[in-house]
């Protein structure tokens, strides 16, 4: 009962990358930089294990970006030309590349981090992509000429990577959609059947992440016109409880978000954010506790797994390593008074 997990991304070691960004410059190239990506995702995964965390992540420290990571790999995306595009709702700009053609997988893009956590780890392992409607609100198209059939397009190919990630023995395959909660109705009428296209005939555990996005200013902005009360996922959770999609990751703590919406996701597997990474206080156990117990008022305590409400990547190192202590420790008091 009650396994704890991360969202996905932990921050970047200084000598891998340039700290505290969400899109930092790798500090090495050729074969240096593959040497470090690899020592970097051990140093985590033995971080994970050592905090205790039950389902661990490679850290996403192969990728420059949780979007991008998985474009280099594309064929069809022009690189060479990025263009300025506002994003999100154009709550902040980007600079994107181009889809001039057809797309097509090159090869294999997590199979070295997934091979390597698999070979290094007997935890249960999560592997991470972005999900189809946040791919294309993230790049700039000048082929399909259609939304939709650009995210059929994506799906394709995450679910080509998908399916050979579960070859190399991968637990849990999350599709990160923080597109959901701003996108509503599209969500509706084609995000999930491009998520559920995305996770076709897998037999692993499938996880679908949706939040209110990094502690980045912009994201702290947007959330100030949002209102007192979050009410974004009442909007879709119930077209989620009937998707083909096993589990939902959403934010929780410090949000906004009331509680009881968890409630629409019957059925599935919810992995609760009781982790804030919009701030660098690290969390009392009895906060943590306090959020899980709230949570498990709406949702059986046998479908609730403790995890952060996004990714860590842009934090400092030390606090991230708090994070996931105060996680292990927070869901451990909440196991005992819910027993
Ligand atoms: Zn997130």
């Amino acid at each position: 009962m009650l396994k704890t997990t991360i969202a996905g991304s932990l921050p970047k070691p200084a000598w891998l990358a340039e700290p505290k960004k969400l899109w930092p410059a790798w500090r090495l190239a050729g074969d240096e930089l593959g040497q470090a990506k690899r020592d970097a995702t051990l140093l985590w995964l033995k971080s994970q294990e050592d905090a205790g965390v039950d389902i661990v992540t490679d850290g996403e420290q192969s990728r420059q970006h949780f979007v991008h990571g998985f474009l280099e790999f594309i064929e069809g995306i022009d690189f060479s030309r990025k263009v300025k595009m506002g994003i999100r709702d154009n709550r902040y700009e980007a600079m994107v590349p181009v889809v001039t053609g057809p797309l097509r997988l090159k090869g294999r893009v997590h199979q070295a981090e997934a091979q390597l956590a698999r070979a290094h780890i007997r935890r249960e392992l999560k592997l991470t992509l972005p999900g189809p409607m946040t791919i294309v609100d993230t790049i700039a198209d000048e082929h399909y000429g259609d939304k939709v059939k650009l995210a059929m397009a994506f799906a394709e190919l995450l679910n080509q990577e998908a399916r050979a990630l579960q070859k190399d023995g991968v637990d849990v395959i999350q599709f990160d959609e923080p597109a959901f909660n701003v996108y509503m109705d599209d969500v509706k009428n084609w995000g999930i059947a491009a998520l559920e296209r995305a996770a076709r005939g897998l037999k692993c555990t499938t996880c679908v992440h949706i939040c209110y996005g990094y502690g980045i200013q912009a994201n702290i902005d947007w959330k100030r016109t949002l209102g007192h009360e979050w009410r974004q996922y009442e909007e879709i959770f119930p077209a989620l409880a009937k998707s083909r999609i096993d589990q939902v990751s959403l934010e929780c703590i410090h949000s906004k978000v009331p509680i009881e919406l968890l409630g629409l996701l019957k059925g599935k597997d919810v992995l609760v954010g009781v982790i804030d990474v919009a701030t660098d206080t690290v969390e009392t156990p009895q906060e943590v506790a306090d959020v899980i117990r709230r949570a498990a008022k709406h949702v059986p305590a046998k479908r609730l797994y403790p995890c952060t409400n996004c990714g860590m990547a842009p934090m400092d190192r030390d606090i991230a390593v708090g994070k996931l202590q105060a996680l292990v420790a927070g869901t451990a008091l909440a196991r005992k008074k819910l027993r």
